[in-house]
């Protein structure tokens, strides 16, 4: 069956499914995931780890960028995102 979108976003891991939240509310948005589940390859065996010095130099842009918010996500969810871990 043909369907027709704004937005076709591949892949439902973290960075898809992050941006087609984004995407969603203004625009008829897909997301594609070629797995029976969503979040099955990286994002599935991520310790979920905040770290700000993470990743090459654009994903570490990108964890401070978002630090802030994951801080206080107010308007995003209820409670905090982040947790003190023992690490
Ligand atoms: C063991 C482990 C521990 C980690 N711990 C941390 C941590 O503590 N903190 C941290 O910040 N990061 C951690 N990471 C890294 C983090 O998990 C990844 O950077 C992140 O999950 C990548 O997300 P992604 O959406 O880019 O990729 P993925 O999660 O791999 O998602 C990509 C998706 O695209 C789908 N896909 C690919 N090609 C197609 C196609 N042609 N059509 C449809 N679907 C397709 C795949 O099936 C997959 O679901 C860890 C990674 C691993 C492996």
């Amino acid at each position: 069956m043909a369907e027709k979108c704004d937005f076709l976003v591949i892949g439902g891991g973290i960075a898809g499914i992050g941006a087609a939240s984004q995407l969603a509310p203004n625009a008829k948005t897909i997301l594609l995931e070629m797995e029976a589940t969503i979040g099955f390859h990286s994002t599935g065996r991520s310790a979920a780890i905040f770290s700000r010095n993470y990743g090459n130099a654009v994903i570490r842009a990108l964890n401070l960028a978002s630090e802030g918010t994951l801080r206080n996500p107010q308007g995003i969810c209820e409670g905090p995102v982040l947790t003190q871990c023992r690490v």
